[in-house]
């Protein structure tokens, strides 16, 4: 392809919402242009990756037997009545929803569990029917908070989902081993660095699942890791052992202190400087809230920890847990903000605790009335231990629970997820086989998502430097870039034109840089931005069949080689990396 040909224009000033490298080099080189936010234009370039990417997802399902499809955008709401989650993701704000003229109420498919299970409830009736895996690549829609990093978090994206049936929790496992088998493949050879992780279900639900991470500093997602153990955990899902609580002081009798406009533990300590931290326990105030109803819920974690919101939205089994706002704060505790406390709270609080409050005692915690906090407080005295479960986050140099060695937490970038869903879509919305005895029995489901824009960024996002993209050969927008320095010489024409048949013709495509009226200098500069992985310069020693060869990866290393050379490497280069035309 002649670059001369293409819309190529790069834009000189960094566009004022890019927080990320791979959002504004991508806008830079004018792969991508927001349309709204959240919402973009894939160009040409852009368009090239992705189809790389989905051809690798392909690839790699249709080796295993699955089967591609394509459901609808627009989701009628009585389907996802059924499954019961309309209301649940009305509730987030995530579902685009609105009404047809004929007065029903659709969405535009944030997922389609609901579509893909009536899809195989109208179909399957036999146990001889099954396994069966299906799967589309499809534009999903999603009204994100924070629409943001382009198109790692985009509220219009592309994302593979795949859909197992099975008819036993055996059988449904083998499923997942098999898809777990396509990730690792899919990423590994999309040329990505990445981290398989135990990961919480959400609002997608079902008995397990796992993400894969992209490692990479700037993803929104914490990990927790552990070298020793191998264990991989987000930290939304991760366990620890908790250090033990610090041994009981002598027993004194429980009183106030006055402790005014001490709102945190680090006022605290600066009160009771001999006090370990541990010894304070944080009372948190949060309204959970189950669609038809909220509640306040206080949940206790000692003063050296951190609490999770996902697990103790889970163990509520709420839809929705916000920190409470100070009128709810006042109401629960009668206090301000930064006082609360587990001993007398107002009628209709739930008080939970963390473990790691457990075995703590003669503890500080919060009075329930401004600028008050309780001293040597005792668990079974003073108060009856709350209903307590693992409510916390994991810290960088906790233990493993599986043994070995300490945690640490990176980040990473979630690009795919896995699910071992059982039955929750099948009973909920009655997908069932007969089974060998003529039996009615649910069918077994498993779902699994790919990201296949967000890889785009991910890739970026792991592999540029402050000229540029570098794309990894399998999905880059092209294997060669042709430098040709200078459009209208006899032998740089006849010898570009020579190497960009000869690459075309063995399956390698060019872009080749044919601009007759832009500098060299401004050629590598635009070369360096693009990151196509392979480059080819035709110049000064065309006559003699002269190149110049470098690569993308390794700026700074070129090599003269002949024109032959270069198109047998690129060949070759191309061939190993899996990357055909
Ligand atoms: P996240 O926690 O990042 O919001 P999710 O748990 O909502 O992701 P899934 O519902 O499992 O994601 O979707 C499958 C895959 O689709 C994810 O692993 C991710 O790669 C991709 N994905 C999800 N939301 C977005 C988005 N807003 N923009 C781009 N890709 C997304
Ligand atoms: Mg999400």
């Amino acid at each position: 392809m002649k670059l001369s040909r293409t819309l190529f224009a790069t834009l000189r000033e960094v566009p004022s919402d890019t927080e990320v490298a791979s959002h504004a080099l991508m806008a830079r080189a004018g792969f991508i242009h927001k349309l709204a936010a959240g919402i973009y234009v894939y160009g040409p370039m852009m368009w090239r990756v992705l189809r790389r990417v989905e051809g690798i997802v392909r690839d790699e399902h249709d080796r295993v037997d699955c089967q591609e499809m394509l459901m609808p955008a627009v989701q009628p709401k009585e389907l996802w009545a059924e499954s019961g989650r309309w209301d649940r993701y009305v509730n987030d704000g995530i579902l685009f929803h609105f009404h047809d003229r004929r007065g029903s109420e659709v969405c535009l498919g944030p997922t389609h569990e609901e579509v893909v299970t009536d899809f195989v409830r109208s179909r399957v009736q036999s146990w001889r029917q099954l396994p069966v895996i299906l799967y589309q690549i499809q534009t999903k829609f999603r009204d994100e908070i924070r629409p943001r990093f382009g198109l790692m978090r985009g509220r219009e994206f592309i994302m593979k989902d795949a859909y197992s049936f099975d008819v036993s929790e055996e059988a449904m496992k083998q499923s997942y081993a098999t898809m777990r088998e396509v990730y690792r493949a899919v990423f590994t050879r999309c040329g990505l660095r990445f981290t398989p992780v135990q990961a919480d279900s959400g609002a997608i639900g079902g008995c397990g699942s796992e993400e894969f991470m992209v490692d990479a500093d700037s993803g929104e997602d914490a990990i927790a890791v552990c070298r020793v153990s191998g264990y991989a955990a987000n930290i939304e899902k991760a366990v620890s052992i908790i250090p033990p609580p610090p041994a009981a002081p002598a027993s004194v009798l429980m009183h106030k202190e006055a402790t005014p406009g001490a709102r945190s533990c680090e006022d605290l300590l600066r009160m009771f400087p001999d006090l370990p931290l541990a010894r304070m326990l944080k009372t948190v105030i949060y309204q959970a809230s189950w669609g038809d109803r909220q509640q306040t819920v206080a949940v206790m974690c000692r003063g050296d920890r951190q609490l999770n919101e996902v697990k103790i939205l889970n163990h509520l089994g709420a839809l929705k847990l916000e920190l409470a706002d100070e009128a709810v704060v006042r109401a629960a505790t009668g206090a301000a903000v930064g006082f609360a406390g587990p001993i007398g709270l107002k009628d209709g609080v739930r008080l939970l605790a963390d473990a790691s409050v457990e075995g703590v005692q003669g503890f500080l915690c919060g009075g329930n009335e401004t600028d008050t906090h309780w001293l040597d407080a005792w668990f079974g005295r003073d108060l009856a231990q709350p209903e307590t479960a693992d409510f916390g986050l994991v810290q960088a140099g906790d233990a493993t629970v599986d043994g070995g060695g300490a945690i640490e937490i990176t980040r990473g970038i979630e690009v795919g997820h896995i699910f071992q869903l059982g039955t929750k879509y099948s009973e909920a919305m009655q997908a069932t086989y007969n089974d060998e005895q003529q039996k009615k029995q649910p069918i077994w489901m498993g779902c699994y998502g790919i990201g296949v824009s967000r890889i785009a960024a991910a890739a970026i996002e792991q592999n540029h430097d402050e000229n540029g993209m570098i794309w990894p050969l399998p999905i880059a927008p092209y294997a060669v870039l042709l430098v040709h320095m200078k459009p209208g010489d006899e032998a740089q024409d006849a010898l570009a034109q020579e190497l960009h048949d000869a690459l075309e013709a063995q399956g390698v495509d060019v872009l080749w840089d044919d601009r007759p009226k832009v500098s060299p200098g401004a050629k590598f500069k635009d070369a360096d931005l693009v990151g196509v992985p392979l480059r080819i310069v035709v110049g000064r020693d065309a006559a003699q069949r002269g190149v110049e060869w470098s690569e993308r990866a390794r700026p700074g290393e070129k090599e003269a080689l002949s024109a032959e050379a270069a198109r047998d490497r690129a060949v070759e280069l191309c061939r190993a990396a899996g990357r055909r035309a």
